[in-house]
C-alpha cells in the first residue's frame, strides 16, 4: 500500500475524496470550517510537492438529485482561502474531463456534490425494497455505480481517500473508485491515517488500565460497541439515558426517565458478562432528577433506582460522578462516546463536564484519550477541552463501526 508521507506528487493529478460536508447558514455561508481545515495537511502536501488537486465530496443528503442549496460551489471560496490556491469548480462531476486535464501543478479543481448522482450511493431510486423488480434495479444501479466511479478515476493519476466520516460507506467515491487504481497509486490521506491510528490505539495497542465511557440516550444504538469493548476494557462506564434501562432491569423505580423496555434482558446480560469477564462496570447509582424535560425544571438528587413518579433522571448525581472520576483518572487508555446527561441544558451538563475534565487530567498524566461520535465531541468543544484530549475523531458512524470491530469499506478499498 502506498503511503502519503513517502509519495511524491510532482506532476501528478491527485483525485482526493475529502469530507467537505460543512454546515451552511441560510445564505449558503460556511458556519464551521473544521472539516475543510481537517483535510489541509493532505491537500497542502500534494500542492507543495508540485501536484494538482481534484477534490470530491458530498454535502448533505440530496438523494441523487441536483439541489442548488447543497451545491459545493458555495464553499469554493472558503476552500481556496484555506488552501491559499485558486480553486476551479466543475459543475458536472460526471463530465469534468476537460477541466481536470487543464489542471497545472499547484492548481485545484472542486467537483460538484457527488450525491447529486444516485450512482454515488449506488442505491436504486424510486423503487421500494419490497418491489419484485428491486433486485434487478439494484444490480443495474451497481453497474452504473462502477461506470461513475471509473469516470471519476479517469480524472486523476493517483487516488487519496481522506474522508473518514464516510469511510463506512461503500460509495463510488469512497471505495469503488479505488478499484481503478493499482496499489502504488492509491492511499489514505493524513487525516485518515490519524483516525486509523487512534482506533488502533483503542482496539489493539491498549495501555492499561483501559476505561471506556459510553453514554447517550439508548443502549440499543451502542450495543455493538459495548459487546466488542467488553473483551478489551478494564472499566466500562455506562451513563446517560442508558442508566435507567439498567436500573429498571434490576428492579428499580425510574419514574418518567428514558427507558428501553425491550432491552431489559440485554441490560442484565451485559451486567452478567461484565462479571464473567472481570470488567469493572460503573453504572449510575444516583442521579439529578427533574420534574420536567427542560433546563429550568425543579431538580433533586435521587437514588437512580428510586425515582419518584413524575420525575426523570436527566444527569448523573454526585456519587455517580465520583465513581466516573475514580475509573477515569488512573486510566492509560480512554474512549468516550456519548454524554452523561442532557448536556444541551446547562443545568444538566455537570456529569458530562466532570467526565471531560477527568479525561483531560488523565491525558495530561500520559493517557491516550479518544473522544468521538457526535455528542461527546460537542461536549468537549462546549467545555473548551478539545485540545486537552489526545484525539477528537471526525467520524460519527464511521468511528462507531470501526470500534465495533467492523472493517470500513473506505479503508479496505485502499488495501
Ligand atoms: P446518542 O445520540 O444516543 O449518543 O444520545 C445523545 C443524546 O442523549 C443527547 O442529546 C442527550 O441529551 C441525551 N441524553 C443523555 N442523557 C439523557 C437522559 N438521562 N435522558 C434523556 N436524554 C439523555
Amino acid at each position: 500500500m502506498a503511503k502519503i508521507e513517502n509519495y511524491n506528487f510532482a506532476g501528478k493529478k491527485a483525485l482526493v475524496r475529502v469530507d467537505f460536508n460543512v454546515p451552511l447558514d441560510e445564505n449558503g455561508k460556511v458556519t464551521d470550517d473544521t472539516r475543510i481545515r481537517g483535510a489541509l495537511p493532505t491537500l497542502k502536501k500534494i500542492l507543495a510537492d508540485g501536484g494538482s488537486l481534484i477534490l470530491m465530496s458530498h454535502m448533505g443528503k440530496p438523494k441523487g438529485k441536483v439541489n442548488p442549496k447543497l451545491s459545493l460551489s458555495q464553499i469554493r471560496e472558503d476552500v481556496a482561502k484555506a488552501l491559499g490556491a485558486e480553486v476551479e469548480f466543475a459543475k458536472d462531476c460526471a463530465d469534468a474531463s476537460k477541466e481536470a486535464a487543464a489542471l497545472k501543478p499547484g492548481q485545484a479543481l472542486l467537483l460538484e456534490n457527488l450525491r447529486f448522482y444516485p450512482e454515488e450511493e449506488g442505491k436504486p431510486t424510486g423503487i421500494d425494497k419490497t418491489d419484485p423488480g428491486y433486485d434487478a434495479a439494484k444490480k443495474e444501479m451497481k453497474e452504473r455505480q462502477k461506470e461513475f466511479a471509473k469516470k471519476l478515476a479517469s480524472y486523476g493519476d493517483v487516488y487519496v481517500n481522506d474522508a473518514f466520516g464516510t469511510a463506512h460507506r461503500k460509495h463510488a467515491s469512497t471505495a469503488v473508485v479505488a478499484d481503478y487504481f493499482d496499489a502504488d497509486h492509491k492511499m489514505l490521506g493524513f487525516l485518515m491515517e490519524k483516525e486509523v491510528k487512534a482506533v488502533d490505539n483503542i482496539l489493539n495497542n491498549i495501555k492499561r488500565p483501559f476505561t471506556a465511557i459510553m453514554g447517550g440516550s439508548k443502549v440499543s444504538s451502542k450495543i455493538g460497541i459495548i459487546e466488542n469493548l467488553m473483551d478489551k476494557v478494564d472499566n466500562l462506564i455506562l451513563c446517560g439515558g442508558m442508566t435507567y434501562t439498567f436500573a429498571k432491569a434490576q428492579g428499580g423505580k425510574i419514574g418518567n426517565s428514558i427507558v428501553e423496555d425491550d432491552k431489559l434482558e440485554l441490560a442484565l446480560d451485559i451486567i452478567k458478562k461484565a462479571k464473567e469477564k472481570g470488567v469493572n462496570l460503573v453504572l449510575g447509582t444516583d442521579c439529578l432528577a427533574a420534574d420536567d424535560f427542560k433546563n429550568d425544571a425543579a431538580v433533586k438528587v435521587c437514588n437512580a433506582s428510586a425515582i419518584p413518579d413524575g420525575w426523570e433522571g436527566l444527569d448523573a448525581g454526585p456519587a455517580t460522578m465520583a465513581s466516573f472520576v475514580n475509573a477515569i483518572l488512573p486510566a492509560k487508555t480512554i474512549l468516550w462516546n456519548g454524554p452523561a446527561g442532557v448536556f444541551e441544558f446547562p443545568n444538566f451538563e455537570t456529569g458530562s463536564r466532570v467526565i471531560a475534565e477527568a479525561i483531560a487530567e488523565a491525558t495530561n498524566n500520559g493517557a491516550f484519550s479518544l473522544v468521538g461520535g457526535g455528542d461527546s465531541v460537542a461536549c468537549v468543544n462546549k467545555f473548551g477541552l478539545a485540545d486537552q484530549v489526545s484525539y477528537v475523531s471526525t467520524g460519527g458512524g464511521a468511528l462507531l463501526e470501526a470500534i465495533e470491530g467492523k472493517v470500513l469499506p473506505g479503508i479496505a478499498a485502499i488495501g
